[in-house]
């Protein structure tokens, strides 16, 4: 069974993996420890992963990025149409309803939706882990940011199993990377809790959680977020001076030209990640458009100022996630940072100067989230065994549930889950109902929410519902905010105040006034039959639920066409590996039936053979450039048919000659 934590990140993914009673951080197939979330396509084939940032720059049009920051979006969205627009290369557009990308896939016009493409990616990252822990990969933990919310979180869970990925849980970024931190930290103390602000600047977003350790346990007090600020924030800012530094200098227009804008953007996040070690960072883009080359030169101290505005803005998210912990600075004992933009040495001053402490550095900046969650699917996983370690987390939005008024009762609805409410968790809500009835859910304070994501969550239609005894049943439902943090109704009943009959117990007078003896010692026992009141369930109700996961059939739909690329994909990667394989043999042979092997050849085919292998060589550079794998087999095994002897005549006297040297060093 596979122990497997995916840290889905917006520019780049990690892998981490249980094995040999530790967590590994796992290479890929060009051996980085992070993989770029980038999904492409192509004429005849997808490219996932890193082979979709080989070609981003050729192939933007057809490569789709953000894809954390795709989930659970429509096309209209506020923040899809103001904002994801100006960071994905290819055309978006509207797919189920949901919003999508527009690309050239096999020569013909394709569109996909964010869960189909985030459901590659995942694909890819499967893959990757089953190549190395080689074994098939199922069982897993997903990452997502804590301000995900309910049809964000749907959407990856549906993106997971459209590739056959189980999601044990989704958790939350810095749960994960908080639980990596507790479950390794031998001194945590049994009462008077150490309390951790962990901080995550990446590429698209920004968290910080104010976390409580004592042995054995750690709670999320309190989180706060800002999701428009990350690494990519920072790297706009230095693309918007260098673009009006060309344009006076070199008089062109980056923002007309997407391929240019693509290569500043990418040498512009080059420059910021050499300030963060040197005062000065060189930029240089040959022939960016117009043929013409461009170069600057950025101070750390300018790109400072530039910034200024981001900088002031990093010490709002960690007032907010102290507020809302309800603690003060001198309540925090230590201060740990994750993500890439933590780098940036402004942040890591602002971050260290609030809480008016130095930044410990315990955790791996790049790979403490995904090795926490791995480490939280093992504790999940029946198959491995880890010492026991609660993660208290909380739920980021309150949600309330709403109903039709009723002659019943006034109020239409109530916060089920409030601020700060602990995650997973249950609640059970009584309505007196005389007939079957809904209730809807929704986040309780909309202006919260991440722009663009509605605050309605989903519908329960609680059926079977009928009057008892006359008046309206008792009707209780049982909500639940599950280990994902998704909220669902997981049962209904009406229950019933009935009388019973129960025997009980009574002690004579005597023992009753305690003369010192114990129980069957002294004092005759009675009974008594008694009349008694118990609430209890009389009938479970069916609780049809619409929620935002995708409809059966479109998941269905969505798994068989995966399957179907992916096995497209494989196809074109083996045909390919059979070209190669005959053109190898093609070259090597040629070169051999001249060389080593001329005289095991017999002459009277020598010259016809290497006519042959001169013409596969020749056909593959032509005709035979794209041919179905099983033409490719066939011509190598024809000469083979040839080769095979001659190259076992060869081995034969080989061998005999190395018998023949041995024989006579014996001798
Ligand atoms: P997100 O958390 O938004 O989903 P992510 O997890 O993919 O994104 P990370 O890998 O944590 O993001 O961080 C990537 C960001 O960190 C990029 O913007 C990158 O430019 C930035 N970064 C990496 N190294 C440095 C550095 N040395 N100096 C400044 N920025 C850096
Ligand atoms: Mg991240």
């Amino acid at each position: 069974m596979s122990v497997v934590g995916f840290d889905l990140g917006n520019l780049q993914s990690v892998i981490a993996v249980a094995r040999n009673r530790g967590i590994d951080v796992i290479c890929n197939e060009v051996s980085n420890r992070a993989t770029p979330s980038l999904v492409s396509f192509g004429f005849k084939q997808r490219f996932l992963g890193e082979s979709a940032k080989t070609q981003e720059i050729g192939n933007f049009k057809n490569t789709v990025g953000s894809l954390k920051r795709l989930a659970g979006r429509r096309l209209d969205d506020p923040e899809i149409v103001g904002n994801e627009v100006n960071y994905v290369t290819a055309e978006l557009a509207e797919v189920d309803g949901q919003v999508g990308a527009a690309v050239n896939f096999l020569g013909e016009s394709r569109s996909f939706s964010n869960v189909q493409l985030l459901a590659m990616f995942l694909g890819k990252l499967k893959e990757t882990a089953s190549h190395e822990l080689k074994i098939p990969v199922s069982d897993c933990v997903i990452t997502v940011p804590g301000w995900f919310t309910e049809i964000q979180r749907r959407a990856v869970l549906d993106a997971a199993q459209i590739v056959g990925l189980n999601c044990l849980r989704l958790v939350n970024d810095l749960a994960a990377a908080s639980l990596g931190y507790g479950i390794t930290k031998t001194d945590l103390p049994e009462d008077k809790p150490r309390n951790v602000a962990f901080v995550d600047i990446g590429y698209s977003s920004y968290s910080t959680a104010i976390v409580s350790f004592v042995k054995g346990q750690l709670t999320v007090r309190g989180t706060a977020y800002d999701i428009h600020f990350g690494g990519r924030a920072f790297d706009q800012v230095i693309v918007e001076k260098l673009a009006e530094h060309f344009k006076e200098k070199f008089k062109i227009d980056v923002f007309s030209n997407k391929k240019a804008l693509i290569r500043l953007r990418a040498a512009a996040e080059r420059c910021k990640k050499m300030l963060s070690a040197n005062p000065q960072a060189p930029v240089n883009i040959e022939s960016i458009m117009d043929d013409k080359d461009v170069s600057a030169i950025v101070n750390r101290a300018d790109f400072e100022d530039w910034a200024s505005h981001l900088f002031t803005r990093t010490e709002l998210t960690l007032a907010k996630a102290l507020e809302n912990s309800g603690m003060a600075v001198s309540d925090i004992d230590a201060v740990e940072i994750v993500g890439g933009s933590t780098r940036i040495p402004a942040i890591k001053a602002t971050i260290s100067k609030f809480f008016n402490k130095e930044i410990s550095t315990t955790l791996n900046q790049d790979e403490a989230i995904s090795r926490g969650a791995a480490l939280q699917c093992a504790m999940l996983s029946p198959a491995f065994k880890v010492r026991d370690f609660r993660v208290q987390d909380i739920i980021t939005y309150p949600i309330k549930l709403q109903w039709a008024q009723t002659p019943e009762d006034e109020d239409t609805e109530i916060i089920a889950f409030n601020r700060n409410n602990s995650l997973p968790s249950t609640k059970i809500l009584t309505f007196n109902r005389s007939k079957p009835f809904l209730l809807e859910a929704y986040y309780a304070y909309p202006e919260e929410l991440p722009t663009g994501i509605s605050s309605w969550i989903g519908q329960y239609n609680i059926k079977d519902v009928e009057p008892v005894n006359g008046g309206p049943a008792e009707v209780k439902v049982k909500v639940k905010i599950n280990i994902h943090g998704v909220l669902s109704v997981i049962g209904a009943y009406t229950v019933e105040e009935k009388e019973f009959e129960e025997e009980v117990k009574l002690k004579d007078d005597k023992t009753k006034e305690g003369e010192g003896k114990g129980e069957g010692e002294g004092g005759e026992e009675k009974k008594e039959i008694r009349k008694v009141k118990k609430v209890v369930k009389v009938r479970d109700h069916n609780v049809v639920s619409i929620t935002s996961s995708l409809a059966r059939n479109i998941i269905d739909r969505y798994i068989e066409e995966e399957s179907q690329m992916a096995a497209n994909d494989k196809l074109i990667i083996a045909t390919e590996a059979a070209k190669n394989a005959l053109e190898e043999y093609g070259y090597d042979m040629r070169d051999k039936i001249m060389g080593p092997l001329s005289d095991y050849i017999d002459p009277a085919i020598k010259e016809r053979f290497a006519d042959d292998l001169n013409a596969v060589v020749d056909w593959i550079y032509d005709e035979g450039d794209d041919v179905h794998k099983s033409v490719y087999l066939e011509k190598l095994e024809g000469l083979k048919k040839v080769g095979g002897p001659v190259v076992e005549r060869f081995r034969e006297s080989e061998e005999l000659a190395r018998a023949d040297r041995q024989l006579r060093a014996v001798c």
